[in-house]
């Protein structure tokens, strides 16, 4: 186990995120996955969580599962919007008590269905203030180099995410297709005083309609060239995969010439794509 704080600190981390399995197919296709993207040896891996508490016992075990089984350091993602005080304490000082010395902080997004929630928390930034006070965590946030969805404009967005990155250690982006909005933020970020590392996420996307619902929800663009050949690759998953490799390999080749502090690899639970595009950059 590491801190992710003094990893970044120490040199580019290369890192790998995982979603939390519904059923036992998706339980075995993760399992491969770990199983064959731990050799490559991650600087750290991180497991995402429902929002308002879906995946929470799955998420858990398979932090847990990860922490105690595998040579890999690990980051669980946690959202606070629709949990108590209560439920935050107890979730936070769960992983406290098991040795989790990372943890990905995120607001997340209130329940769709107009059912109540508790209010405690609106924002990433409360969760950070409360998970400080329960351990001596490593924090990450989320950052939306093309702006989250929700903000009204660029500069209210870049205001609230450097308050943010100001009292974490670290953020992840959304992923995204051209690597210019990713370079502005991380200027625009600097002429605010924010020096925080933020690492670029790659989507290695393996589903076609999946992709574009994901970029859909999250303001992920797609490029018009990019929707043409998803539109030819589409039904193939061979062709899918070669061209999520293809873009994945050419987007972390220019961020790496740009300085990024490292690259995150959105798995999508499959180990080949990933594979492939850290191969292709001669990073493993
Ligand atoms: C790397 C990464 C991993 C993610 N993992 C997950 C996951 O595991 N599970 C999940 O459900 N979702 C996940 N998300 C998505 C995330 O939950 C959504 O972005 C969600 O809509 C908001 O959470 P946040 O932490 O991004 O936002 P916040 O930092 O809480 O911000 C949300 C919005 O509020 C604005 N804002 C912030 N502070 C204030 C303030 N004080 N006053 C007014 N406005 C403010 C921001 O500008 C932004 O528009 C992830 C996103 C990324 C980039």
């Amino acid at each position: 186990m590491a801190r992710i704080k003094d990893l970044l600190a120490r040199g580019r981390t290369i890192s790998f995120e995982f979603g939390p399995p519904r059923d036992s197919d998706a339980e075995q296709r993760l399992q491969k996955a770990l199983v064959d993207l731990e050799p490559l040896e991650p600087s750290f891996v991180s497991v995402t969580y429902g929002a308002g508490g879906s995946t929470r016992d799955t998420t858990r075990r398979i932090v847990e599962q990860i922490a105690s089984s595998t040579s890999m350091t690990v980051m669980p993602h946690l959202t606070c919007v629709a949990h108590s005080r209560e439920q935050i304490t107890e979730i936070v000082g769960g992983y406290r008590d098991t040795g989790i010395e990372n943890l990905l902080a995120l607001g997340g997004d209130a329940p769709a269905d107009g059912s109540e929630y508790p209010t405690d928390f609106r924002y990433a930034a409360e969760l950070i203030e409360a998970a400080r006070e329960i351990g001596d965590f490593s924090i990450g946030v989320a950052a939306f180099p093309e702006v989250h969805p929700r903000s009204p404009d660029n500069h209210t967005d870049r205001r609230f995410l450097a308050e943010k990155l100001r009292v974490a250690d670290f953020g992840i982006t959304q992923f995204f297709f051209d690597t210019d909005p990713y370079f502005r933020m991380v200027e625009e970020l600097a002429a605010l005083g924010v020096d925080t590392p933020v690492l670029p996420g790659i989507m290695s996307f393996v589903n076609v309609d999946g992709l574009r619902r994901m970029a859909g929800m999250n303001a992920s663009t797609i490029p018009d060239e990019l929707h043409r050949k998803l539109d030819l690759a589409a039904g193939t998953p061979s062709a899918v995969r070669e061209l999520a490799v293809e873009v994945g390999t050419e987007l972390g080749q220019k961020l790496l010439d740009g300085g990024a502090p490292g690259l995150h690899l959105y798995t999508m639970n499959f180990s080949r794509g990933t594979t492939e595009i850290l191969a292709n950059l001669g990073l493993r």
